[in-house]
């Protein structure tokens, strides 16, 4: 029977691969019998002309949709914009850099035929990572596996097929701040995990600086657990009985040997840790209300500026 499946593709500043892209993936189409693709390429707001190009790629091709946002929300919000424009029996989210092998498709259909809801990638060798990359990625995974509901395994990528039930119910998630790979885990599903050899950007260059992984990394864990908050009571509790215990020593020497021993060493030692206990705590804190916050404001996850989608927003008008 004919399955179609849908591509959805974030693209910031893609002008330089994006037709690469499209054309490297149709030879991989084409190869592949008894589906039907269809593109939906989201212009997360690009400073360059990626939007030209999308352009140009659905006037070329008939089964290219695009969706292009008023200024650059994210990645997370632009997967979120083209899941939601989603029909199909299959949907797929890869990158527009060619990082996210199209070849793989097969082995991701085979994947849905044998009855599994996704067929998620991985990677599997780090080459081009530096050992400082590398250790905090891994210690990342470690701890929020630890720490959260989300168990994705070393190297887990958001290259993913998934089905239609699967799709809507990661789109039920309608959080404002999103991580996709703690969403994708967190709905559950039978997931096949399939690795393949990472290869550099041919075109273009990457969008993540290691600011942005460090909070991206924070993001993963603060969204699916408040281990953290917990961890800082339960510090707060044994500083609490530590302090109990010394205080009635002091009190007991004092009392029967009144022994006064100058100690501004032990005082200085105490106020700066437990300032700083409580400094950290404190930032803790302020990440869970800051994300209260801005989900509070129910804002849309993304505003589109223009797209092919009929039932939306016009194109733009030709001039
Ligand atoms: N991307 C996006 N919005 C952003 C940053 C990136 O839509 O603000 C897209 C980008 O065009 C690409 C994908 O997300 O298709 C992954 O980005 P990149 O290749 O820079 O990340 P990396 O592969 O280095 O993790
Ligand atoms: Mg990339």
């Amino acid at each position: 029977m004919m399955k179609t499946v849908d591509l959805v593709v974030p693209c910031y500043n893609e002008e330089e691969g994006l037709t690469h892209f499209v054309e490297e993936t149709n030879k991989v189409i084409a190869s592949i019998p008894d589906c039907r693709f269809r593109y939906i390429l989201v212009n997360d707001g690009s400073k360059d002309k990626t939007y030209l190009i999308m352009k140009q790629l659905a006037a070329r091709f008939d089964n290219i949709k695009y969706i292009s946002f008023s200024r650059n929300f994210g990645k997370e919000a632009a997967m979120y914009a083209g899941l939601q424009h989603t029909t199909a029996d299959y949907v797929v989210v890869m990158d527009a850099d060619l990082q996210h092998p199209p070849q793989i498709f097969p082995q991701m259909l085979e994947a849905m035929e044998q009855g599994y809801d996704c067929c998620a990638t991985k990677r599997d060798e780090r080459e081009g990572e530096s050992f400082f990359r590398g250790a905090f990625s891994k210690l990342f995974f470690r701890l929020s596996n630890k720490l959260t509901d989300v168990k994705n395994p070393y190297g887990a990528m958001d290259y993913r097929m998934m089905t239609r039930q699967m799709t809507d119910s990661v789109l039920e998630l309608s959080e404002v701040q999103r991580f996709s790979k703690g969403i994708f885990s967190w709905v559950g599903f039978n997931t096949k995990w399939v690795s393949f050899k990472t290869v550099d950007r041919e075109l273009g260059t990457t969008k993540w600086k290691f600011s942005s992984l460090f909070k991206y990394a924070i993001d993963g864990i603060t969204c699916f657990s408040v281990a953290p908050l917990r961890f800082t009571a339960v510090m707060g509790g044994i500083i609490f009985f530590i302090s109990l215990i010394y205080i009635l020593i002091t009190l007991i020497q004092t009392l029967f040997f009144g022994v006064t021993t100058p100690g501004y060493v032990t005082t200085l030692c105490a106020v700066l840790f437990l300032g700083g206990l409580t400094e950290m705590s404190i930032g803790i804190l302020g990440e869970y209300i800051g994300k209260i916050y801005m989900e509070t404001k129910e804002r849309p996850i993304y505003i589109t500026k223009f797209s092919n989608f009929e039932d939306e927003h016009n194109e733009e008008k030709e001039q």
